[in-house]
């Protein structure tokens, strides 16, 4: 087990995530954002099963998932920060400091920032699974006329 001792930790490399990496990195704090998977991988793909970015104030033109993800991520990439790839498996307090757990590492931070994001939850109803690509987990979605084309 390696053991680790920083400011800050950031759990999770989704936009949330890597909003607050940026501004980790801009300030050269001493912190590590923890992501299990590939970052921004939700907010690519839920993006780019049903549309494109419309919406996003100041946009020119439409945009896919996989362009704001790369947007995001070289951003985050030249102000120097880095993605430590792991799961964090718990985290607790002891004493004034946090303790967090992932498969090889043992972190103490300062401060914890959680990003790790949510799952969309299934409609329990037989036959719900068939329409996955046409139910709204949202309110308001990009794309223009999504719901139009679709009915
Ligand atoms: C079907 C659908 C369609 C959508 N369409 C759009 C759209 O068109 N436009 C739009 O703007 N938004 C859309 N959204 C919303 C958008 O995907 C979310 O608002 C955005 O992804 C939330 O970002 P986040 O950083 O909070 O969380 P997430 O994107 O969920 O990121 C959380 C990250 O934390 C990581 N993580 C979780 N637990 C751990 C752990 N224990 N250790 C390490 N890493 C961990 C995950 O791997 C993940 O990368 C859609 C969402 C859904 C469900």
């Amino acid at each position: 087990m390696k053991n680790i001792a920083v400011d800050l930790v950031i759990i999770g490399g989704g936009p949330a995530g890597i909003s607050a990496g940026i501004y980790a990195a801009m300030d050269n704090a001493n912190y590590l954002l923890i992501e299990s998977r590939n970052p921004c991988w939700f907010m690519e793909s839920s993006i780019n099963s049903h549309s494109f970015v419309d919406g996003f104030t100041g946009t020119e033109k439409s945009f896919s998932g996989t362009l704001l993800k790369k947007s995001f991520l070289d951003h985050y990439l030249r102000l120097g920060g880095k993605i430590f790839r792991a799961e964090v498996v718990s985290v607790f307090k002891d004493g004034k400091k946090f303790k967090l757990l992932t498969k090889n590492d043992s972190i103490v931070a300062k401060a914890v920032i959680i990003a790790s994001g949510t799952k969309p939850r299934v409609i329990k109803i037989e036959g719900a699974e068939k329409f996955n690509n046409e139910i709204h987990f949202d309110c308001v979605v990009d794309g223009k006329n999504t719901l139009i084309k679709k009915s």
